[in-house]
């Protein structure tokens, strides 16, 4: 704001159950892509701005949709839908179902693109990575 880089109209802070929303207004929209490299720049969840990012590349419209029970920015910012799902829309069951996610990203609603570490095996051995090529067997078995 000081080196007024964006030309920002308010800014917000709420709270949400496990964490916090900092919502930032502009005078002049940026484009989709824009917006999603200043939200991962400013420290936004990495797999959000990942995930933003490959909807826009796939051509989804509504890419970056906020799921909230309630409003935002003292009604400023409205809903793109609304649902009654009872849960979060990140598992699969509940995307696939919702009918607000349907409507706003049609088949791309439960797209999983990036794998995460779900992986349930222990290292039991400390993993000494060599300079230079990295043998793709050594990281496999270790
Ligand atoms: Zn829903």
């Amino acid at each position: 704001m000081r080196r007024k880089v964006l030309n920002v109209h308010a800014v917000h802070f709420y709270p949400s159950v496990t964490n916090y929303h900092l919502v930032i207004t502009l005078v002049d929209d940026l484009d989709a892509v824009h917006r999603a490299l200043w939200a991962l720049w400013m420290g936004s969840d990495r797999l959000r701005g990942v995930y933003v990012l490959e909807r826009i590349r796939r051509g989804v419209a509504a890419a970056d949709v906020l799921s909230t029970p309630k409003a935002f920015i003292d009604g400023f910012r409205f809903p793109d839908d609304a649902c009654a799902c009872a849960s979060k829309h990140k598992a699969k069951r509940v995307t696939d179902h919702c009918p607000a996610m349907k409507r706003l990203m049609m088949d791309e609603r439960s797209g999983d693109y990036f794998p995460r570490n779900l992986d349930k095996k222990k290292r039991t051995k400390p993993l000494n990575v060599p300079w230079g090529r990295v043998p793709k067997k050594l990281l496999l078995e270790s």
